[in-house]
């Protein structure tokens, strides 16, 4: 059997060049932290970019960026800053990512971003057929190479190729608004196995493929003249036993071992012993419902006065497609909303919002996860949502609330959760007293099963279960010739 090639728009890892160094750091989001185990356990390699543009990159370094990604087994493909801002932030970011989570008043439909898309999916493709070998299998990965299966298998019709859709897909209505909605889908087909998240996402691209391409669909699979393509749902798991493990050492560690975030979380507790904390982590994107979360928040603590100075929100948005008008605006409007709060409600001794626009390393993660009582995650549309699965995943004592939006594929899996749609400003704040009053037995019971699941169900069973899948769809395409 020959080697993995795993292709992603972002490689795991992330290079900076400062002052003619070059800075490896690992790349931040659900899909980078969650393949990543299976890339280092297996025989791969992952193809995709470093997050630094052509121009970026003096010529006398070229040879050392490849070299750093290298180390970790990946392969570097540039991009010039054109292409970034056509492909990656234009038809990506402007088209598919806003259509593809229904927010169609954002949806901008460019030719230019479109010819972009093509050209840079196409480089994707000729990096991955310059490395491909006999027996090879190729894994495809997320909303930015949706024409890259095809492209392969144009030129290799026999390679097994897996397609892995890590965002929404969309109903039939809101998929066929897009003037390229053929040339996406035949994209996709390329591959022998198109994994989703949830049976719903698999059921919108079935209908799409048959009203769009009339294509015949049997239960699961697509009848392509000379092919079957098969269409199933893989709800991504995460590294349980990484979040577990770091949970139970941060308990045991001694106190001068504490990192700075948790020395001031012990503190605040300390000084202020009845408080408790809900915890909010998302990349700052209008799909995450962060505007409306804190509205919400700012509403729970009118309606219910008496948790005034005895609750407090830790909110951690991450910097994300800062390029793109929509982030902007939202930024502003999330200062505000905050300050607004803060200043509304603070008292001499609480603010009622901690507040922190920037990304945390793991360790520190592992410290808002533990400390909090419950984690408030209220997404509008999420394709999966990991955070949600972190949090339940560290609660070593098996505390804590977590309420998670009905909008996130995470919730069909997660039923013990508080499950809330994030449209519902009453039950959101309702469930949050909830949250705040449930006695610990109740939690207990909650989180055992959530974490048995999950333990079942991690990230590496996910990508087992891809890859067999994948594996059997192509002995039966070969049994069938
Ligand atoms: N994360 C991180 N650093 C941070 C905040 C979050 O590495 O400062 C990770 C988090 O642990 C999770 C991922 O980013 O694994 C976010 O994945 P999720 O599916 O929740 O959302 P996405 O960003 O993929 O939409």
């Amino acid at each position: 059997m020959g080697k993995t090639i795993i292709i992603s728009n972002r490689l795991p890892l992330q290079i900076n060049i400062s002052e003619n160094d070059l800075e490896v750091t690992p790349s931040v989001g659900g899909l980078a932290t969650g393949l990543k185990s299976f890339h280092q356990e297996g025989d791969s390699i992952w193809i995709g970019w470093t997050g630094l543009s052509a121009e970026e990159i003096p010529d006398d370094m070229k040879e050392s960026v490849q070299e750093e990604a290298r180390k970790q087994a990946c392969i570097a493909v540039t991009l010039t800053s054109e292409e970034i801002e056509k492909f990656y932030y234009g038809f990506s970011n402007r088209t598919i990512w806003p259509l593809f989570h229904y927010f169609m008043e954002y949806t901008e439909f460019d030719p230019e971003h479109w010819e972009a898309y093509k050209q840079v999916n196409q480089k994707y493709a000729d990096a991955v057929l310059e490395h491909l070998g006999e027996d090879d299998t190729v894994w495809v990965h997320d909303y930015q190479l949706l024409l890259l299966p095809d492209m392969i298998r144009k030129k290799n019709p026999t390679v097994t190729i897996g397609f892995f859709n890590h965002i929404p897909f969309p109903s039939y209505e809101v998929f066929r608004t897009l003037p390229w909605r053929e040339e996406i889908l035949q994209g996709m087909l390329g591959a022998d196995l198109i994994g989703f998240h949830t049976y719903d996402y698999e059921r919108h691209f079935l209908r799409s493929v048959n009203r769009i391409l009339r294509y015949d669909i049997n239960f699961n699979a697509v009848n392509l003249s000379d092919r079957i393509v098969k269409v199933d749902s893989f709800p991504m798991g995460i590294d349980y036993n990484k979040f577990r493990d770091a949970a139970i050492k941060h308990k045991k560690q001694p106190r001068s071992e504490n990192t700075d975030i948790q020395k001031k979380l012990d503190y605040h507790k300390y000084v202020t012993r009845d408080t408790q904390l809900i915890l909010s982590i998302d990349r700052l994107d209008y799909t995450k419902g962060i505007a409306n979360r804190i509205r919400a928040f700012g509403y729970f603590l009118e309606k219910y006065p008496e948790y005034q100075e005895k609750v407090r929100l830790i909110m951690l948005a991450v910097p994300s497609r800062t390029n793109v008008p929509q982030y902007q605006l939202l930024k502003k409007e999330i200062d505000e909303l905050v300050g607004r709060i803060n200043g509304q409600f603070a008292t001499v001794n609480w603010t009622p919002i901690w507040y922190f626009y920037r990304s945390m390393p793991f360790e520190n993660l592992i410290d808002l996860y533990s400390a909090s009582d419950v984690a408030l995650i209220t997404p509008i549309r999420d394709g999966m949502n990991l955070v949600a699965k972190e949090y339940v995943a560290t609660r070593t004592d098996n505390t804590g609330v977590l309420i998670l939006s009905e909008m996130a594929g995470a919730a069909h899996e997660l039923n013990e959760a508080l499950i809330i749609n994030p449209n519902n400003f009453e039950q959101i704040v309702d469930s949050i007293k909830l949250a705040l009053q449930m006695p610990k037995e109740e939690q207990v019971k909650r989180n055992k099963v959530l974490q048995r699941r999950l333990k079942r169900y991690s990230v590496e069973k996910w990508a087992q279960d891809f890859m067999q899948n994948l594996r059997e769809t192509v002995n039966t395409r070969n049994e069938f010739k």
